[in-house]
């Protein structure tokens, strides 16, 4: 009897492990800076279109430079309402 591991249905990909050779590491376009820190942008939902009727806050996660605080351009949520 072999024990092989069941083979994923159609559709989803196997998961594969990620090489770290294979990463990039992300560099702050203002400093150079290689550490961020999380934070939140905070999206206001006016009572007008809020499902709820009600105006709501809705936070977007991103990262800001450890060092000078700039969110790099491709984690800024788009802004195109
Ligand atoms: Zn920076």
């Amino acid at each position: 009897m072999s024990t092989k591991p069941m083979k994923p249905l159609g559709g989803q990909p196997p998961q594969q492990e990620i090489d770290i050779n294979d990463t990039e590491t992300v560099v702050c376009d203002e400093c150079g800076n290689a550490t961020f820190i999380q934070c939140f942008f905070l999206r206001r939902i006016s009572p007008i279109v809020s499902p709820t009727g009600q105006e709501a806050m809705v936070p977007i996660q991103v990262y800001s430079c450890g060092n000078c605080g700039k969110v790099p351009d491709k984690f800024m949520p788009s802004n195109d309402s």
